[in-house]
């Protein structure tokens, strides 16, 4: 994305990332002529990416993970952000085949969960 200043998680609407992942799609030749691909496979995909992002997980000690959450493992980090990425691009994809609003479907889901009861082995506070 070349807006001329840095771009981020505040600056950027969820819809701009949409429509540079379609360009990406366009550009490699995936899916119609819009960039859009079966949502099958790109949920397919995403579970593939999700498995991959697992992955920088598998075996950590209590140890590790404090160290992960205190900054102390970069190198893991850019790993885990790297296949984050292809998670929520798949996702984002899937959203634009499926024509789901991504902030709409989110605070949806955010309301159903404050309103539900908790989960019979969720701790009180
Ligand atoms: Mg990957």
């Amino acid at each position: 994305m070349r807006a001329g200043f840095p771009v981020d998680d505040t600056n950027t609407p969820i819809a701009a990332l949409k429509s540079q992942i379609l360009a990406l799609c366009r550009r490699k030749g995936w899916g119609d002529e819009r960039g859009v691909q079966n949502p099958q496979h790109v949920a397919m995909a995403m579970t593939v990416e999700m498995s991959e992002l697992l992955e920088h997980f598998q075996w950590l000690n209590p140890g590790d993970v404090d160290r992960l959450l205190a900054g102390g493992d970069p190198d893991r980090v850019e790993m885990i952000a790297e296949e984050f990425a292809d998670v929520m691009m798949y996702g984002l994809q899937l959203a634009d085949a499926l024509n789901i609003d991504v902030t709409e479907q989110i605070l949806r889901k955010i309301d159903i969960v404050d309103r539900r009861g908790p989960r019979p082995d969720e701790p009180r506070r």
